[in-house]
């Protein structure tokens, strides 16, 4: 069966793994969730029940969560299980039977996705251009033996709409708001399980219960909810956060974001004691909310059509032509975020220091041997062991809840840079912590962010300065007049 037949999906948002056919002769039609995971307004779901809908068979939905991927720890997993459990009973309203792994221990999943395809007519999966996926993608390609679809639900305009990469944000800019200009990019359904009908997969086949602990159906939630984080191993210093995970909370959070806070954002999100942005990235990070959703919910706010766009600008303000709140949002959301998937999908070194701009990797690098007036190890780092308050409570926010506010966040980077022995360093500690505390780390946004530190989707500035060239330079002095420091040190010592 061909790609293109009678697909809602845009075809710029699929990927063919094995270019093998559907065989409708297979028992089911997988699913295999790994990064969208919600059951609402997801391309990749969208396209799995359609798959299935055209050849009536049976959708299985596979949610799984490996253990011992890089930084596994309490705090992740306690955050995918609790969104397991709400994907659960979401699915039990549908006829698409939901499946439930966790690993119980390390190699354990090994050979689950080959089985699970040998009885599939087709696999569906997501399309994440960054942390493990892009090589486990690679290395099922080879895999399995039928028709593999790799769907991108991650942003609102295509991550791969351009045919380049971009340094500087401004020029992204541009280039998706003219892309825009021609037509808002096609949204997924909310709902897509609501268009399933065919018969329900009663149970899975004996070989597969039989080799892996797998939770079906009704008991799903219950088995993952009654779950012990004590008998997996994975990093239990890395502990849960009072942030709960999973698309309820998330909807939650959003419902937070839209009534008291979006009305103050532009103001508001670039003060750290403001609580004023809208603390969405870890949702958006496990896919438990969709950036469409965000968009719809702006949609309403503002009462808003595409009748209103302006003409492309490249400015943050004037294209969408919605109010000044939201504008601010909509350039967090679309041009810092996607600018992140654009390059993750484009460049397979986005997380290797040869990824920066010349200019930043030539300035980084003559003024690698200047002398620096600290140097700290990673470990003195991570224990928040510097002679900086400012800096040790923002590493002990980061340990202690999963997250920073986006300006300290960046002050909390340019001090690794100033004080580490050299840049290359100085990434490696940044992504270390990031990603292992964070709990939207591991993210295109990650790198973004990261590297944004060393000079990416940034100029060169003056005056040339020790350590940092022409890098952007921040001081912890300069913070302490944007809020109440104090506070803040003493709330994180
Ligand atoms: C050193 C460093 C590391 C970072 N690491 C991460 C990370 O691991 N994961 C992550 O999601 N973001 C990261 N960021 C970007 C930014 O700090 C967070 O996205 C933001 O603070 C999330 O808070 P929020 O959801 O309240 O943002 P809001 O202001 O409410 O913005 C809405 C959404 O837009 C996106 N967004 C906002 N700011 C940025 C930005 N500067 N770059 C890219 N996307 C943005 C996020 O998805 C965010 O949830 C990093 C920034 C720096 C300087």
């Amino acid at each position: 069966m061909k790609l293109s037949l009678n697909t809602t999906v845009p075809s710029v948002r699929i990927r063919n793994l094995t270019h093998l056919p559907i065989n409708p002769s297979r028992s089911f039609v997988l699913y295999w969730m790994t990064a969208f995971r919600r059951t609402q307004s997801n391309f990749a779901l969208q396209r799995a029940v359609e798959i299935a809908q055209q050849i009536q068979k049976p959708l299985v939905i596979l949610e799984a969560l490996r253990c011992n991927y890089r930084w596994a720890s309490h705090r992740f997993h306690r955050f995918v299980l609790e969104g397991m459990v709400d994907n659960a009973t979401n699915t039990q309203r549908s006829n698409a039977l939901y499946v439930a792994y966790v690993e119980p221990e390390s190699q354990n999943g090994s050979g689950l996705i080959e089985h699970f395809s040998s009885h599939a007519a087709a696999v569906v999966s997501d399309d994440f251009p960054c942390f493990f996926h892009p090589a486990m993608y690679e290395r099922f390609a080879s895999r399995l033996m039928c028709s593999v679809e790799l769907v991108d639900s991650n942003t609102i305009l295509p991550m791969r709409a351009m045919d380049r990469t971009f340094s500087v944000a401004h020029s992204y800019r541009r280039a998706m708001q003219k892309e825009i200009a021609q037509g808002l990019p096609q949204f997924p359904e909310a709902n897509p399980l609501n268009n399933l009908v065919v018969p329900k997969l009663k149970s899975l086949p004996p070989s597969l219960l039989q080799h892996w602990p797998l939770w079906v159906g009704e008991d799903a939630s219950q088995k993952i909810s009654n779950l012990s984080l004590d008998a997996l191993p994975i990093d239990k210093e890395v502990a849960p956060t009072e942030e709960k995970g999973g698309p309820i909370q998330g909807a939650l959070v959003t419902n937070r974001f839209f009534t008291s806070r979006l009305s103050n954002y532009s103001e508001s999100r670039n003060e750290p004691e403001q609580a004023g942005s809208s603390w969405l990235s870890p949702y958006l990070h496990f896919g438990h909310v969709s950036p469409h959703t965000l968009f719809e919910r702006l949609v309403d706010a503002c009462e808003w059509s595409p009748a209103k766009l302006g003409k492309p600008n490249g400015k943050m303000t004037g294209f969408w032509n919605m109010n000044q709140n939201a504008e601010a949002f909509l350039d967090q959301l679309i041009t810092w975020r996607e600018i992140g998937f654009n390059m993750c999908s484009r460049e397979k070194n986005y997380d290797r220091f040869e990824s920066l701009p010349d200019w930043a990797q030539k300035t980084l690098e003559q003024h690698e041997l200047d002398e620096r007036p600290n140097v700290y190890s990673l470990e003195e780092f991570d224990q928040a062991k510097t002679h900086d308050p400012l800096w040790n409570a923002a590493q002990i926010q980061l340990r202690r809840e999963g997250r920073i506010h986006n300006y300290l966040r960046m002050l909390w980077g340019k001090k690794i840079l100033h004080w580490t022995a050299s840049p290359r360093q100085a990434l490696k500690i940044m992504i270390e912590l990031n990603n292992k505390y964070a709990l939207d780390g591991r993210d295109p946004n990650s790198y973004s962010g990261i590297f944004w530190v060393l000079g990416r989707y940034d100029r060169a500035w003056g005056p040339e300065r020790p350590i940092f060239g022409k890098i952007r330079y921040m001081t912890s002095e300069s913070t302490q007049s944007k809020f109440h420091v104090k506070q803040y040190i003493k709330q994180y010592s």
